[in-house]
């Protein structure tokens, strides 16, 4: 028998939780399918963007993240037991009224995919594990997909966040045009450490036989350790490799390896689909976007990716035209090849030092056809409104609703689960309309009704 869904979503990593949230709690019917028996270890992608930070106060777990997240501590490089350098990878700033959450913070990814788990538990999802998609074909009315569990499910669209080996991309045909450093790998492992202080992130290097990394990481016991490997060289991926690598490269005694939790080795590879979408099959997150995990944005852009799409599908589903559809590659796959540029600039430049560009804030819109007046990201901060009460913007958006900032005391819209209306007096006062989307970018900011209904018509 064939099981039926509107969206299906194929990976359970960061971007498809994030979207599986999103659908959920617009009550979209959705499936989401990992192959995986079980979740992912790793501490992987452990840097949060002050963006991501921002989105994840939007779905309502923030406070989870944070209770576990840490700073970045100060960074120590040495050469044996000489300290020959120390300093802070992140500029130290605190929280502003337009940015609440103004530093990276270090979360390993497995945590950070638990907490979103849990949320879509929360709102009645889960992910089916053990379950393979291993083929689909579509039609004008939707994708009919075979999963390894011998099930075939009917869906209205499929969105392959099935990460950077992506099957769907291959299947589709999609170009993932870039390059593969096939000598830049390095090992990444979690392990546990010995008669080490947890108040630095550690680097030793050794002239000669090249550097390692110890990442105290955040909320756990553990570190992530980070090695690059020459070219040629087969690294021992075992607890005996891992504490021979270790003893190598830090030349330090009384400080040991004594667990290995987590291993992998990672290729640096450069790379971007020449399409986000291909009739209802989108891809999102590492499908569709590979690079160094230098300045950390891959799991930020996976989530961001999701969070866009994830109103967007929902507002199709809900009657809106198609091709606001059109509008997910047109605003994010830009924005994935100036991260590129930037991931690929830090990673050759070997700088551990972070700033502005990679906190994710000033990525925008602008210029795109969902943006008429807007495009930038809204920032938090305190809002008089015209009946004297008080607001803090951040708490006005946040659910999967539309927000409109209007004088007009009845504003032509419906003021309803899809829209929030509310009469601003400071700022956003005057005779302007500023309707922010449900991911927090300004859509349109207009001082015509009409091109206002219009602009909700679209959407
Ligand atoms: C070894 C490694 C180390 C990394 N280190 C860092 C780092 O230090 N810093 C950093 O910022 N980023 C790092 N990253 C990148 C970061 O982890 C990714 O950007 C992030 O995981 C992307 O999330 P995603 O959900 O798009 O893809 P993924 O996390 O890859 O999730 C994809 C999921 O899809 C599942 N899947 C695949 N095919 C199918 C199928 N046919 N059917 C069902 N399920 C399927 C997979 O099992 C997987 O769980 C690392 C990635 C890897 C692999």
């Amino acid at each position: 028998m064939t099981e039926k869904t509107d969206v299906l979503i194929v990976g359970g990593g960061p971007t498809g939780l994030t979207l599986a949230v999103e659908l959920a709690r617009r009550g979209i019917d959705h499936r989401i399918v990992e192959r995986a028996p079980e979740p992912a270890l790793g501490s992987k992608g452990k840097g949060l963007q002050p963006r991501t930070l921002e989105i994840f106060d939007d779905l309502e777990v923030i406070g989870r993240v944070l209770a576990s997240a840490t700073v970045y501590p100060p960074l120590r490089v040495r050469i044996g037991p000489v300290p020959v350098y120390q300093g802070r990878m992140h500029k130290p700033a605190t929280a502003t009224d337009a940015v609440p959450y103004p530093m990276v913070m270090m979360h390993p990814q497995w945590r950070t995919e638990a907490v979103l788990r849990e949320r879509l538990a929360e709102l009645g999802g889960k992910v089916e594990h053990d379950a393979e998609l291993t083929g689909f074909e579509q039609d004008a009315r939707g994708v009919t997909a075979r999963l390894g569990t011998g099930a075939t499910l009917r869906a209205g669209y499929l969105v392959a966040a099935d990460g950077g080996k992506s099957t769907v991309r291959k299947a589709l045909g999609i170009g993932f045009t870039g390059q593969t450093r096939e000598e830049e790998r390095m090992v990444l492992g979690d392990v546990r450490v010995e008669g080490l202080g947890r108040d630095h992130i550690h680097v030793w290097v050794r002239p000669g036989k090249g550097m390692v990394v110890l990442y105290p990481m955040a909320g756990t016991d553990a570190f992530q350790l980070l090695a690059p490997i020459k070219a040629g060289v087969r690294p021992d991926l075992t607890l005996p490799g891992y504490q021979q690598l270790f003893a190598e490269r830090s030349m330090l005694r009384g400080v040991r390896i004594t667990e290995l939790l987590w291993s992998s080795l990672y290729r640096v590879n450069i790379r971007l689909a020449d399409r986000y979408r291909a009739g209802r099959v989108f891809l999102a997150g590492d499908a569709v976007h590979a690079h160094s995990p230098a300045g950390g944005q891959g799991l930020n852009t996976g989530v961001q990716d999701a969070y866009n799409l994830g109103w967007k599908l929902a507002r199709v589903l809900g009657g809106a035209p198609q091709s606001l559809l059109d509008t997910y590659e047109e605003e994010r796959r830009p924005l994935a090849a100036r991260m590129l540029g930037l991931s690929t600039y830090l990673h050759d430049k070997k700088t551990y030092k972070r700033d502005e560009e990679t906190y994710q804030l000033q990525l925008s819109y602008r210029g795109g056809s969902l943006a008429q007046g807007g495009g930038d990201r809204v920032p938090d901060g305190p809002l008089l409104l015209a009946d004297g009460s008080r607001a803090r913007m951040f708490d006005l958006l946040r659910g999967p609703h539309f927000t409109l900032l209007s004088p007009d005391p009845a504003p032509r819209v419906p003021n309803g689960p899809q829209v929030r209306a509310h009469a601003p007096a400071e700022p956003y006062g005057g005779a302007r309309h500023t309707l922010i989307r449900p991911d927090g970018y300004v859509g349109i900011s207009t001082d015509s009704s009409d091109e206002l209904a219009g602009y909700l018509a679209m959407v």
